[in-house]
């Protein structure tokens, strides 16, 4: 496992520069995120294989799957049970992304070399 510095900034896993992403800064991005194929510092490839990202994807469904719970704990108490779908959609939207990069970037991290 790399450094928790380059994973929450999203860079590269070897050197730690590199982004790994083309959007800068925020992770909360409503923009379809874009990966860079190889890293910009050290040339260290990313995408090492077609598939090679099919397990993010369950990083991914856990993250929306926490998120979805977590705000329906929260909004439970407050809002009309009629409205939580709608809710639940809207938090599933514009978490979509977000979950999108995160799940990538630890995916990266945690099976580099
Ligand atoms: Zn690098």
């Amino acid at each position: 496992m790399s450094s928790y510095k380059a994973l929450l900034n999203g860079t590269c896993p070897i050197c730690g520069k590199g982004q790994i992403f083309e959007t800068k800064g925020s992770l909360l991005h409503l923009k379809a995120p874009k990966m860079h194929e190889r890293c910009s510092e050290c040339n260290y490839k990313f995408d090492k294989e077609p598939g090679y990202f099919f397990g993010a994807m369950y990083i991914s469904y856990g993250m929306a799957i926490a998120e979805l719970i977590a705000v329906f704990l929260v909004i439970n108490w407050f809002i009309p049970l009629g409205w939580l779908f709608g809710i639940m959609f809207t938090i599933l939207v514009l978490t979509m992304f977000f979950n999108y990069r995160v799940s990538r970037i630890l995916w990266v991290h945690i099976f580099h070399e």
